[in-house]
């Protein structure tokens, strides 16, 4: 088992891709937010106890997913949806909850947020994203244990990016 976070970037993709491939993402069964009924996205359960602010007591020995519809207040919730934490139990505010906060990361490995991402000039952009992806390589992320989202924050922070510059192109 390849326990080393991002080594693995596939080709022309520079995402982090998370350790066990033991976890078969692909073949898990759709399952849906309680809350807001929305398509969740599989967490390993390293991400929930880490990212939990509450005893992690209360965490189910089940599998869990992550909610990242903006006005619904869960994050996470487990299969069969009677486990549900929601953003006031959560050590970190979470990006995909409060995308206009400034304050709010959206690399939460090496601490970008979105103001910084927002006002940075063309050029800081460039070498915000080289340094997350030199970070990357030197393997001193831990997206799995920092990030809500439990993956690399990279599409995040192009997504950021390119809605701003729209934003201004437009403006
Ligand atoms: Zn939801």
């Amino acid at each position: 088992m390849n326990d080393n976070c991002c080594s693995q970037t596939s080709a022309g993709s520079e995402v982090c891709e998370l350790p066990s491939t033991t976890v078969q993402r692909k073949s898990k069964p759709e399952i849906f937010c309680p809350k807001c009924n929305k398509k969740g996205k599989f967490v390993q359960g390293q991400t929930v106890k880490a990212l939990l602010s509450v005893s992690l007591l209360s965490v189910q020995n089940t599998e869990y997913y992550f909610c990242r519809t903006q006005s619904c207040p869960v994050v996470y919730f487990n299969t069969d949806g009677e486990s549900t934490f929601t953003t006031s139990q959560l050590r970190e505010r979470v990006y995909q909850k409060e995308p206009n906060a400034d304050d709010v990361f959206v690399c939460y490995c090496f601490k970008h947020s979105v103001a910084e991402i927002c006002n940075a000039s063309p050029e800081a952009r460039v070498s915000m994203v080289n340094d997350i992806n030199t970070g990357i390589q030197a393997n001193k992320c831990a997206c799995d244990l920092r990030n809500p989202q439990g993956s690399c924050c990279l599409g995040n922070i192009r997504g950021l990016m390119k809605q701003t510059e729209q934003a201004f192109i437009q403006s």
